[in-house]
């Protein structure tokens, strides 16, 4: 079955609601027992396993946690999908289910920053050690992995700045450094991708994080998060899950479910315009450099055809040092009609906002040696017309030029 199917069709059975083709919204705390028998047997049902108790899962968050390890798992079965109150838990509670003190990680160097500040405050405090590294080492990561190291997380394309890793080559030099010494679980935040463009499984990556906040969720009104596992590193997550108490209220649920139901036919779309903007700003001369890895010139490029399936509609530019300046980027953003200037990404409209990549830096130096500088910009192609965007983009670069610092 194809994604675009099985986004249709995952986690459905109607008939169990009445003919409903959504699954309702429970709002539930207590299950009620209709024996004695039934509510001891209950004690048994592991959590994500039956309706038990509000916080260990309803119907509805069943049935989208069963959509998502559809669509993500790809080729791979027995994908198992838990769901967290928004995309950093996502981020934060798999580390503490994987980890403990004493241990040692690997984390790439242009990862999120929230994900960053868990790892230098809270992991730290626990005892846990971070060691960032190069997004593009690849099988390099061979000598940093030590007796220790429990955790290789990826972030690919980095935050901000767009670099693809090679997968498959960290898989490679992982799978080799655990002969002897135990399982280094490999970790992937894959927001940028959705569960459509990039399959962390085929890979043999162990647990992926999406923030459902973006693209599942599409349309700007909710947060959740998403984690899942492979058959062998679900029962660690299940039991952190238990523990921790996670998850997530069931009208986000509902309307993340709507959103994954049309997210085939939204990322395409997205990565169109996307493209079309990106293309439009490489030949613009206030631009220096467009961080895209769907672009043929792009460095990331050869990574990204040979291991993605598309690519959604974040991406970065980078203006030129002499269109930087602070009264030159209010000329830009303070008039623009269709950008938004905000947080998060991934719903159906188009943002824009000024980023820097630098600040977020210890183990890499960015912009790379050889690669342009300037105000880094992040936009995010949303669903209105390429033509309009281009448009009002180009209107803000005019009243960029009148305007000095
Ligand atoms: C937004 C984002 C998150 C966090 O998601 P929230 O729902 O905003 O907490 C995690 N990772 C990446 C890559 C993100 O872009």
């Amino acid at each position: 079955m194809r994604d675009e199917t099985r986004a249709i069709v995952a986690g459905r059975r109607p008939q169990d609601n009445h003919g409903v083709v959504n699954p309702p919204v429970y709002h539930a705390s207590t299950i009620l027992s209709p024996s004695y028998a039934a509510l001891k047997a209950s004690r048994h049902v592991r959590s994500g396993d039956g309706v038990t108790y509000g916080v260990h899962g309803t119907p509805g968050s069943f049935a989208f946690e069963e959509a998502v390890a559809a669509l993500e798992g790809g080729s791979i079965t027995g994908c198992r999908t838990r769901l967290c109150q928004s995309g950093l838990t996502a981020v934060t509670a798999p580390l503490l289910c994987y980890l403990a003190t004493g241990d040692h990680m690997l984390m790439v160097d242009s990862v999120y920053g929230p994900t960053r500040a868990f790892c230098d405050g809270m992991l730290r405090r626990l005892g846990i050690e971070t060691e960032y590294y190069d997004p593009l080492i690849g099988g390099d990561i061979a000598r940093l992995i030590r007796p220790n190291t429990r955790v290789v997380y990826t972030e690919s394309p980095g935050s901000w700045t767009f670099e693809i890793q090679d997968i498959p080559a960290i898989i490679d030099a992982v799978r080799a450094a655990e002969t002897g010494r135990g399982k280094i679980w490999t970790m992937i935040d894959n927001t940028w991708a959705s569960p459509l463009y990039f399959k962390p499984f085929d890979f043999g990556l162990d647990v992926s994080i999406q923030a459902a906040t973006k693209y599942i969720a599409g349309h700007s009104d909710l947060v959740l998060g998403t984690v899942t596992a492979t058959p062998e590193a679900y029962p660690l997550l299940q039991k952190g899950w238990r523990e921790m108490g996670l998850c997530a209220g069931p009208d986000d649920v509902y309307l993340a479910m709507r959103g994954l139901r049309t997210i085939a036919a939204r990322l395409p779309r997205h990565m169109q315009t996307g493209l079309t903007l990106a293309r439009w700003l490489q030949s613009r001369a206030e631009v220096a450099d467009v961080l895209h890895p769907g672009l043929p010139l792009d460095p990331s490029h050869a990574l990204w055809k040979r291991d993605f399936l598309g690519a959604s509609g974040l991406f970065g530019f980078v203006l030129k040092p002499e269109f930087s300046n602070d009264a030159q980027l209010s000329a830009l953003l303070d008039h623009l009609e269709l950008y938004g200037m905000g947080y998060s990404w991934g719903g159906f409209e188009s943002l824009l906002i000024p980023v820097n990549p630098p600040a977020l830096r210890t183990a890499t130096r960015w912009p790379r040696s050889g690669r342009p500088a300037g105000q880094v910009m992040r936009l995010h192609a949303g669903l209105e017309a390429a033509e309009d965007l281009i448009a009002d983009l180009e209107a803000g670069f005019a009243r960029m030029r009148k305007a000095t610092g």
